[in-house]
C-alpha cells in the first residue's frame, strides 16, 4: 500500500462508472465540486451496456400509475434528443394487436392519448394508427388476425456510447476517472462532518485519497460496496433481476416492434441493432455474482418463439442463427410481486439519517440519468461545501467519440 502523507480530498467520490457514476460526476463537475470516479473494470461494463437501449418514458409504466416516472423519462428524452443528436434518435415503435393481444385498441389509444400529454404534446409525442394498406411494409409481421397496428414515436441509443460521452463531458469539466480501480472501502472520520477516507486499488496498489461525500453508483453491485463501508450501513432489500437480449442476422427497417410474448403476455421488443436483430428482454430473478450473470437457455428460446410468433420468417430459427446473446440485471425493491410490475423509480439510500455523508442509488432508468443525478445533488447539497456551478448539464452537448 502506497503511504500517502496527505491523501488527496474530493467533495465526492463515485464508486462506478457506469451510466448513474457517469451522470453524477457530470452533474458534480457541472456544479463546481471536485470528482473521482472508480471504475473496477471499464465504462459501462455493468448493466449499462446490457440494456433495451431505449431512450423511452416507459408506455407501460402508465399501467402501473408510475405517471411521474415516465413524464420525467419523457422530458430527458426531449433533452437528450436535443444535447446528443448523434447518439439518440427518435424511432417508429409498432404496437400490433391480434384477438389475443391483451390491451385492446381502445386502451391502447387511450394509453397513447396519455403518454402524449405526459411527454408535452410535442411533435415527437404523436401517433396513430397505421392503415391497413400499410402493413404489408412493417418488416413481415404477421398478417393473419391482425386487427389494429398503432405507430408511436420513442428513442433508441447505444448505451454503452451514451455513458462513455457523459464520463467524457464529466471529465471535460474536471472530473477524473480512475479505470481500472476497485473501491476496497470507506470509513467514516471521527469527526463524522468530515466524510470519508477512501481506499482503492489501482494499477496494482492500494491507495488512499479523501471524499466528503461518497455515492455508490455500484448497480446490481451497490450492496457489496456498502459491505465495504465502516460503520455498518444498513442495505436495503434488493433483488436482482436479469434482462437477456439475443441479437440474431437479419433486417427490420420500419423500427422497433412492441409485441406482447405469447407466453406469458409480458411486454417485449423486436428491434434494429447494429445491421441486426435485436430481441428482449425477460426477467429471471438471479441470485449469483452480478460479474457473472449470463443468459439461460430457457431465456433464449422464450424470446425465439416471442420472435417466430410475430414475424413468419424467422420460424425456423435456431441457436446457429444467433449471433450473440447478454444479460443485465436490473435492481428491483424486493416484494413479493411479479419483477415486470414492480416500482421502476429510484431509490437514494443514505448512510445517515441525519447527517449523510454516502448515499447510495438503487435501480432506475438510463434514459433518466440526468435527472436523476441532479436530484441526488440537489437532495444532499447541504451536506457538501459551497461551489460555483460552471456548466449546466440541460444544455451540454454529448458527442459520440
Ligand atoms: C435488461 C435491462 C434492460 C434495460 N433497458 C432499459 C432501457 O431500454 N431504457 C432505460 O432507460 N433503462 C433501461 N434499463 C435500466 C438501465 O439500464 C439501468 O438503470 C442502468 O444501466 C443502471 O446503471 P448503473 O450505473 O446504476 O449500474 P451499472 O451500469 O451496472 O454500473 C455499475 C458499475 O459499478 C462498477 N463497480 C461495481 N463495484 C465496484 C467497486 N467495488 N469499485 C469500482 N467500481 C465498481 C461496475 O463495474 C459497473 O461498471 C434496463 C435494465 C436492464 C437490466
Amino acid at each position: 500500500m502506497s503511504t500517502l502523507l496527505s491523501p488527496k480530498q474530493f467533495d465526492i467520490v463515485i464508486v462506478g462508472g457506469g451510466i448513474h457514476g457517469a451522470g453524477v460526476a457530470q452533474a458534480a463537475a457541472a456544479a463546481g465540486y471536485s470528482v473521482l470516479v472508480l471504475e473496477q473494470t471499464a465504462l459501462a461494463a455493468g448493466t449499462s451496456s446490457r440494456s433495451s437501449k431505449l431512450i423511452h418514458g416507459g408506455l407501460r409504466y402508465l399501467e402501473s400509475a408510475q405517471f411521474n416516472l415516465v413524464r420525467e423519462c419523457l422530458h430527458e428524452r426531449a433533452l437528450l434528443l436535443k444535447n446528443a443528436p448523434d447518439l439518440v434518435k427518435l424511432k417508429p415503435f409498432y404496437l400490433p394487436i391480434y384477438p389475443e393481444t391483451t390491451r385492446r385498441p381502445w386502451q391502447v389509444r387511450s394509453g397513447l392519448a396519455l403518454y402524449a400529454a405526459l411527454g408535452g404534446l410535442s411533435s415527437d409525442a404523436r401517433f396513430k394508427q397505421m392503415p391497413k394498406r400499410d402493413w404489408s411494409a412493417l418488416d413481415g409481421l404477421e398478417l393473419r388476425g391482425l386487427e389494429k397496428v398503432f405507430c408511436y414515436y420513442d428513442g433508441q441509443t447505444d448505451d454503452a456510447a451514451l455513458t462513455a460521452a457523459v464520463m467524457r463531458s464529466a471529465q471535460s469539466l474536471g472530473a477524473e476517472l480512475l479505470m481500472p480501480a476497485e473501491f476496497v472501502s470507506g470509513l467514516r472520520k471521527p469527526n463524522h462532518d468530515d466524510g470519508y477516507i477512501v481506499r482503492y486499488r489501482h494499477n496494482g496498489e492500494e491507495q488512499l485519497c479523501e471524499a466528503r461525500f461518497i455515492i455508490n453508483a455500484a448497480g446490481p453491485w451497490s450492496n457489496q460496496v456498502l459491505s465495504r463501508i465502516s460503520p455498518t450501513v444498513n442495505k436495503l432489500a434488493m433483488d436482482l433481476v436479469q434482462g437477456t437480449h439475443i441479437i440474431i442476422d437479419g433486417q427490420i427497417t420500419q423500427g422497433i416492434y412492441y409485441v406482447e410474448a405469447p407466453q406469458d403476455k409480458r411486454a417485449v421488443f423486436v428491434m434494429p441493432w447494429q445491421d441486426k436483430l435485436m430481441i428482449g428482454t425477460t426477467e429471471t430473478i438471479y441470485h449469483g455474482d452480478p460479474a457473472k450473470v449470463a443468459p439461460l437457455p430457457s431465456e433464449i428460446s422464450y424470446l425465439c418463439q416471442t420472435l417466430a410468433h410475430y414475424f413468419p420468417a424467422h420460424r425456423n430459427i435456431d441457436n446457429k442463427d444467433i449471433v450473440s446473446t447478454f444479460a443485465g440485471l436490473r435492481v428491483l425493491p424486493k416484494s413479493m410481486g411479479s419483477a415486470f410490475s414492480r416500482p421502476r423509480d429510484t431509490i437514494f439510500h443514505v448512510d445517515n439519517r441525519d447527517l449523510p455523508r454516502l448515499a447510495t442509488i438503487y435501480g432506475g432508468k438510463l434514459t433518466a440519468y440526468r435527472a436523476t443525478a441532479e436530484r441526488l445533488l440537489h437532495q444532499f447539497r447541504d451536506m457538501l461545501p459551497k461551489r460555483k456551478a460552471v456548466a449546466d448539464t440541460r444544455t451540454l452537448p454529448l458527442t459520440p467519440e
